[in-house]
């Protein structure tokens, strides 16, 4: 299985300006002096392993939109954001006509289906187009954000042949492939988790929503839902701080509670997502360097504690590894 992350941000498309991009370069060009940088390939190998990741490159500004590869002709994405936009784009040369896109919304959030309009494989006429979630308004949704004043082109436009499918916690749906589950989550309006099974691989992806203190007990069903998987998606933009002041209630979790879920879920991977639209790039390495040092002390104390109980070297082991998701990023288990 394949994961594509074609836009990571929360709440709004950012975009770095001309000045900031200026700072990237000039960066860049400081650590470079008095390496021997003559090739291409010499600069190729510095950019990609030497120069920190903020300087070279960038998390990205589009809101949330990835692509989940399984093996199957037909396309598995899961949220309609900004980079379904850079998705389309992309799948043009291979995906001229004939095509289904299976199209799992967590919910509608202009953030999560913004990209739709821009979406060009649902205006070519052989291809099909279908819309998955767990609310009964996905139709008037999609149809008001293209109606005037808002936009000038109508969803009656599109030429492709458009359906909607609403699921039910409980329900097992079976596409691409894959054994497809889905979850209530905690947030304004209820958004819904996927976990997607395919080939002996278990992805979950699961935006925009609020893990309260009660999420810390024994009986706490979400983490059910996540067990074992190889990679959590996880709607995690604040600090631990942030989201229990002044932005508790606003329908996101920590980089804290990411990792305290991950670890109870036995989570292999765990993906930072839906990043905060005022963090810039230099502010997202220090979220993932904080995060990172969370982890690491969190196995030594869950160590320590075990040792002083029974005497075992027994410490948490999941999750096995933490990244901040970003545009463009591409896995594969
Ligand atoms: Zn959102
Ligand atoms: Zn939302």
């Amino acid at each position: 299985m394949k994961v594509h992350f074609k836009g990571t941000r929360g709440s709004i498309p950012i975009s770095p300006c001309a000045l900031e991009t200026r700072e990237k370069v000039v960066s860049a060009l400081m650590a470079a002096r008095g390496k021997d940088l003559r090739s291409e390939s010499q600069i190729r190998e510095f950019v990609e392993n030497q120069l920190p990741f903020q300087h070279g490159a960038s998390y990205g500004g589009n809101t949330p939109c990835v692509h989940i590869e399984t093996g199957s002709d037909d396309y598995l994405v899961m949220d309609g954001g900004s980079g379904l936009r850079v998705f389309g784009q992309e799948i043009k040369s291979e995906a001229v006509e004939g095509k289904t896109f299976h199209i799992f919304l967590s919910h509608l959030h202009y953030d999560h289906i913004q990209g739709i309009p821009f979406f060009a494989p649902a205006y070519e006429k052989n291809n099909k187009v279908i819309f998955h979630g767990g609310h009964d308004d996905i139709e008037d949704a999609l149809r008001n954000q293209m109606m005037p004043p808002f936009f000038p082109v109508g969803f009656e436009m599109f030429g492709s042949q458009i359906s909607f499918e609403k699921h039910t916690p409980g329900d097992l749906i079976e596409l691409c492939g894959a054994k497809i589950s889905i979850i209530e989550l905690d947030h304004p309006g209820t958004s819904y988790g996927y976990r997607i099974e395919a080939n002996g691989v278990t992805v979950v992806y699961s935006t925009d929503a609020e893990h309260r203190n009660h999420a810390h007990g024994s009986a706490y069903p979400y983490v059910d839902f996540i067990r074992g998987a190889d990679l959590l998606i996880f709607d995690a933009p604040y600090t631990h701080s942030q989201s229990i002041g002044n932005r508790e209630n606003w329908g996101h979790s920590s980089n804290i509670m990411a990792v305290e879920l991950a670890a109870k879920g036995e989570i292999e991977t765990l993906a930072l997502f839906h990043h905060d639209p005022a963090a810039n790039d230099e502010d997202m390495v220090n979220f993932l360097s904080h995060t990172k040092k969370f982890l690491e002390r969190s196995r030594l104390s869950v160590k320590e504690t075990k040792s002083g109980l029974s005497g075992s070297q027994s410490s948490r082991t999941h999750p096995g590894n933490v990244i901040v998701a970003y545009d463009g990023l591409s896995l594969e288990f």
